[in-house]
């Protein structure tokens, strides 16, 4: 028998998703239909970010792979494919991605002389096949507000790419509202508060250890009523056990279900990038369960594992939407697979 699973869409959101359009669920945003619109997001290039964020992995990539290529090219053998494997893999891009990079240049190369441009390339071409993704756009709601739930281990970076979809979202001119549904610990509800107040979003929060199930519900009335664009909803990320965090985090999400039959529209899984592969496992845990549609990865800037994006879209099949390079609300970027490969495999010299 199929194991129950909490966080499954119901049948009947799934079957009836245009209930959602009916004259009762609050004004239309009509955001679905407008093109995307990038502001609130870094600029400078997508490349220019990403670029500047990938800079401790890269560089160690970058010192590795010159010394071992040299400039005249090397000569492919068994050695020279081991060593490339273990080099690549510092980036924490996984055995999986390093080996398929290995195995592509030995096909390609062995017993012959591969160059710097040579080899660069083959592992553009290897990575892009595996990160390829459909858009990173936000699922927006056909009408009525876009619910977005967002998940993940404590410290990941929740509250903080919050507050950065709130700024990407008001600079479109769209009104937020959002949930403190982490109300497990009060700084979590008073952090949200501050970037609420920061940035003109409407907040419903609910005391310390109250129920997050009904602040969540309020939150998605409260954006239903008002005619708002986005209800975001923040959530704990480690309570006494992880089958309670999971129960919980199932709760949430039933009862945005009840308040907009197609809600929630997004469920973001928040991971720290720093964490390299350990995010791996963070994300597994949730994504099990958790009914997750895509990824923020956080913390891009801080990491010399920028590498493990690559195990992360490979693994979870889910799209990476967004990174975060700082601290800052504007610290962040719309997730782009080939800005992304050429950054982390910009071997140039600086
Ligand atoms: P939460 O527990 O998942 O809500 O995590 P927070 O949003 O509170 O973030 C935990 C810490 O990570 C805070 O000190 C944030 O400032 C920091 N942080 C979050 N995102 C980023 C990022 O993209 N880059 C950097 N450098 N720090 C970040
Ligand atoms: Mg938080």
């Amino acid at each position: 028998m199929a194991r129950w699973n909490p966080f499954a869409k119901s049948d009947k959101a799934k079957s009836a998703p245009h209930q959602a359009g009916s004259p009762n669920t609050g004004s239309v945003s009509g955001a679905a239909d407008t093109p995307s619109d990038d502001s609130g997001l870094k600029k400078k290039g997508l490349f220019g970010g990403i670029k500047q964020a990938l800079k401790k992995t890269v560089r160690v990539l970058n010192t590795d792979i010159r010394d071992l290529v040299k400039e005249d090219g090397r000569l492919v053998d068994d050695a020279f494919l081991d060593e490339l494997f273990a080099h690549l893999i510092k980036t924490d891009m996984g055995n999986g991605p390093a080996g398929k990079i290995r195995d592509s240049i030995a096909k390609k190369y062995r017993a012959r002389v591969v160059k710097m441009t040579e080899l660069i390339d083959t592992a553009k071409e290897t990575i892009s096949g595996i990160m390829q993704q459909e858009s990173a756009e936000i699922l927006m709601a056909s009408a009525g507000p876009t619910v977005i739930m967002v998940v993940g281990v404590n410290g990941a970076g929740k509250t903080t790419s919050i507050a950065k979809l709130v700024n990407m979202f008001k600079k479109q001119g769209k009104s937020v509202v959002l949930g403190a549904g982490d109300t497990f610990r009060a700084a979590a509800v008073e952090q949200l508060t501050v970037w609420a107040q920061r940035m003109g979003a409407e907040i419903v929060t609910g005391r310390q250890g109250s129920d997050p199930a009904s602040v969540a519900y309020k939150a998605v009335d409260t954006a239903v009523k008002t005619g708002a664009d986005v209800c975001i909803v923040d959530t704990a990320g480690r309570l006494q056990t992880q089958a309670n965090l999971m129960e919980e985090l199932g709760r949430i999400r039933r009862v945005m279900e009840k308040v907009s039959a197609d809600a929630p529209h997004e469920v973001l899984l928040v991971l720290d990038s720093t964490a390299g592969q350990n995010a791996i496992s963070q994300a597994r845990g949730f994504s099990d369960t958790a009914g997750c549609t895509g990824i923020v990865l956080a913390k891009l800037d801080g990491s010399a594992k920028g590498g493990v994006a690559i195990p992360i879209r490979e693994e979870f099949g889910l799209p990476v939407k967004f990174v975060g390079l700082g601290e800052t609300p504007e610290d962040f970027a719309k997730f782009d697979v080939g800005s992304y490969v050429d950054a982390l495999f910009d071997v140039s010299d600086e």
